[in-house]
């Protein structure tokens, strides 16, 4: 995740700091170097542009050329830049499962990750916060993902609701709820059916889902790897179904990482989670400070 967006900003930033004493235009020529970096990472243009016209406003100023470590100084207004593109005031932090049973809707385009994370996600809330949860899959055009779902659980240890033939996703869901209330669940997963574009269907099972249990997270799954796609379907998703934030799956093989630095300032949506394997344990908290960290080196 970053490597390639770390690389290029370490050597600009590198040359800042060695460099003594720095003029506006030493600062303005490096930003137009950072620009660059970015697009090249992915991030969209419209972010790109704001992003580099705030720490141009507050680097170019006396205050840093004249100090005694300008460098460091342009260097810590890019960080704390970074984390006000990736962060909001509204950032709800873990997952709102309280009022049990808190029903978790995962949504999103199939072959985003989003069985995989269903279960990543399952296993953390059972071991790291000790909840007893029930995941459900609503997908019933294809028997092969409920499948997937319950050899996911049997993995982890997690129960899944029995699979019943011929029923529709919104009985799925409601009985799911049924038994999570009985059977004294913390929360209860569903895991929407995917497709391959968004289309009316896919959006109008996500709604019947919705308006049928009142989920406390809609969380959808995108592919962190599909750069700009990825936030143009979060926006999508948003607006079409309302999400309460994004999980951006297969970070461990983007080097870039645009779609997290678009994502919020994009889509005003918070990333909760990104995924960094197919391992039932490669799943981190998006937490804006680490990452800008990681970003700067
Ligand atoms: P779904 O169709 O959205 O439910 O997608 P799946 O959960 O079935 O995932 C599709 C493929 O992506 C599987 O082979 C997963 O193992 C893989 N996958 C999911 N998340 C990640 C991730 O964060 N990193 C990597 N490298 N692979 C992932």
């Amino acid at each position: 995740m970053f490597e390639n967006l770390s690389d290029r900003l370490g050597g600009v930033f590198d040359r800042l700091t060695k460099q003594g004493a720095l003029s506006e235009e030493d600062v303005r020529s490096a930003m137009r170097e950072v620009r660059v970096a970015l697009l090249e990472a992915d991030v969209s243009l419209p972010v790109a542009r704001q992003f580099i016209k705030a720490v141009e406003k507050k680097a170019t100023g006396a205050a840093v050329t004249r100090s005694v470590t300008p460098g460091q100084q342009v260097v810590k207004i890019v960080h704390d830049e970074l984390i006000a593109v990736l962060s909001g005031e509204d950032d709800p932090g873990e997952l709102r499962i309280d009022n049990a049973p808190a029903p978790v809707l995962m949504v999103g385009l199939q072959g985003s990750g989003k069985t995989t994370t269903t279960a990543k996600l399952a296993k953390r809330l059972k071991e790291r916060d000790r909840k007893k949860v029930l995941m459900a899959s609503l997908d019933v055009n294809r028997p092969a993902a409920m499948e997937q779902l319950q050899i996911l659980g049997t993995q982890i240890g997690v129960d899944t609701l029995p699979i019943v033939k011929g029923e529709d996703p919104v009985t799925i869901a409601k009985r799911a709820r049924t038994q999570a209330s009985l059977g004294g669940y913390d929360v209860y997963m569903l895991d929407t059916a995917g497709r391959l574009h968004i289309d009316e269907e896919l959006i109008q099972q996500a709604a019947d889902v919705r308006d049928a249990v009142s989920p406390r997270e809609t969380l959808l799954v995108v592919d962190g790897l599909t750069g700009q796609d990825a936030v143009n379907v979060a926006t999508e998703f948003d607006e079409k179904i309302g999400v309460s934030g994004v999980v951006l799956t297969r970070m461990d093989g983007d080097g870039r990482g645009g779609a997290a630095l678009s994502m919020r300032a994009i889509t005003g949506k918070p990333i909760r989670f990104v995924g960094l394997g197919e391992k039932m344990d490669a799943l981190e908290t998006f937490e804006p400070e680490r990452v800008a960290g990681r970003i700067l080196g």
